[in-house]
């Protein structure tokens, strides 16, 4: 019978038993992220004018403008980070976070069957311009 001792897999695993895990109990220990990391978009509703270049140039489709509602959604869940929207937007209304990405479960489908991370705002219409009548 082969000694276990001289089978090349029992000294690796004794050092693995003896060392610590090379993985993370991920989301309760999350790495610190690195300077320029991509994390999520974040929008800025005073500074957008719902011109739509960036839900044209995304390449995921994850972003939907309605210029008349002056309506701005992002799908946090179909973007693939690539900061396209961020570097098309002249307003500069978009930002790349270097946090985390946040955890989206299927929990958040709520009775209307809205996605989980889906992010919308709508910007109420600005008053009429009055109508100078005098003179
Ligand atoms: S490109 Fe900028 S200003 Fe234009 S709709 Fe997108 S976020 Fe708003
Ligand atoms: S980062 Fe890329 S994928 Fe995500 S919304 Fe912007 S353009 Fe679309």
């Amino acid at each position: 019978m082969a000694n276990p001792f001289r089978l090349p897999m029992v000294p690796r695993a004794l050092r693995n038993l003896a060392s610590k895990p090379a993985t993370r109990l991920y989301p309760t220990e999350i790495r610190p992220r690195f300077a320029g990391a991509r994390g999520e978009i974040e929008f800025d509703l005073e500074t957008c004018n719902f011109c739509m270049l960036c839900a044209r140039r995304c390449p995921a489709a994850a972003i939907t403008v309605a210029r008349d509602d002056r309506y701005w959604s992002i799908d946090q869940l179909v973007c693939i980070a690539c900061g396209v929207c961020v570097d098309v937007c002249a307003k500069k209304s978009l930002t790349m976070s270097e946090g985390s990405r946040h955890i989206h479960t299927k929990a958040e489908i709520g009775p209307d069957g809205r996605r989980p991370g889906l992010e919308e705002w709508t910007k109420p219409a600005p008053p009429p311009a009055e109508i100078n009548t005098a003179g």
